[in-house]
């Protein structure tokens, strides 16, 4: 596989939760804790995991939308924690994101023409409006969009329509990285798979990297090489999405993976028993001691509430943080 475009290194990303009429600091939630990863160029990393598992943090803070708290996000060699306000023009030019929800991530005050010559003319991209008219229609095209589309506004649009449009705003200053946020889990069902095989067309034609966030497994295996599974601000497990799927090693991810639907006979085979945990994934203002699954584990024992595994690589490429899964692996 080819060199890594983003290397992630011990991010922690803290909000601090504040009360009082002197508004002093009560506590924190701890929404990504010490995270780990590389995402290769041209590669689809997938990020999965419950709604509250720290992934759409990992996201935002990844693109400095969010001030990480601690740790180092490489992109192309930059630490981009250090940049400046004037210098993360460089890296924002480089790396863009699609929200979940385009209909509120769209300005219903701009026409589609504004929305994605912004970009252009804040880094001074085009020389002037008819430069950037080009621009516009050519990302609308690559969206599946005529250029009339540049004179609508984002309320005579469809959901899709609308999810296009975010698409090619994002792809204006022709990035080398977008963060996809949920980007299909706001849109009916029928126009979903619509916009995922516009998206993998993209990757592949403009050998882009994706961060591909979802809870959605299934869309995972379709769109992804590697995938990591977080949970509580942590990733638990991470492996190439086939290994996730074939050989799921942590408590967590079997679950998750036992809940996907399957239609062959073969794949029913392989998928681990249907299995569910109890209650609601605990808050990460007080997340539970050692490994932060085991109130809802059935194989816990008690060294699982005192200690935090590692995330170890107990097999080529496939990390786990389980300490039964890597005794397991390292007695064989
Ligand atoms: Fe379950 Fe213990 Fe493994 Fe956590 S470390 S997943 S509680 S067995």
């Amino acid at each position: 596989m080819s060199e890594s475009l983003l290397v992630v290194e011990g991010l922690v990303k803290r909000f601090p939760i504040r009360a009082g009429i002197f508004h002093r600091q009560v506590g924190e939630v701890k929404a990504v804790e010490s995270v780990s990863f590389d995402i290769k160029s041209s590669e689809i990393f997938g990020l999965v995991g419950e709604s509250g598992s720290g992934k759409s943090t990992v996201g935002k803070t990844l693109l400095r939308i969010y001030k990480p708290t601690k740790g180092t996000i490489q992109f192309k060699g930059r630490d981009v924690t250090k940049l400046t306000k004037e210098t993360l023009r460089f890296f924002r030019q480089q790396a863009q994101m699609v929200f979940q929800d385009p209909k509120s991530s769209l300005n219903p005050r701009r026409s589609i023409k504004s929305t994605i010559e912004e970009s252009l003319i804040v880094h001074k991209v085009a020389k002037n409006g008819g430069a950037r008219k080009k621009i516009v229609a050519d990302r609308l095209a690559m969206v599946e969009l005529s250029p009339n589309y540049m004179y609508k506004y984002p309320s005579m649009l469809s959901g899709g329509q609308r999810q296009r449009v975010a698409i090619a705003r994002a792809l204006a200053l022709d990035p080398s990285f977008i963060v996809l946020d949920e980007p299909t889990s706001a849109l009916d069902v029928s126009v979903q798979a619509k916009v995922i095989r516009l998206l993998q067309r993209l990757q592949a034609e403009r050998q882009m990297a994706y961060l591909f966030i979802s809870h959605d497994l299934s869309l995972m295996r379709t769109i992804a090489s590697r995938t990591a599974v977080m949970y509580l601000g942590r990733i638990y497990e991470l492996a190439a999405t086939e290994d996730l799927f074939t050989n799921p090693l942590h408590p967590y991810t079997k679950t998750l993976i036992s809940a996907v639907p399957v239609v062959s006979a073969e794949e029913r085979q392989m998928k681990p028993k249907k299995q569910s945990y109890g209650g609601e994934i605990p808050s990460p203002i007080n997340p539970p001691s050692g490994c932060a699954f085991h109130p809802r584990c059935s194989l816990a024992e008690q060294v699982c509430a005192q200690e935090l595994p590692d995330l170890a690589e107990v097999l080529p490429g496939h990390f786990v943080r389980c300490h039964i899964a890597i005794d397991a692996l390292s007695a064989t």
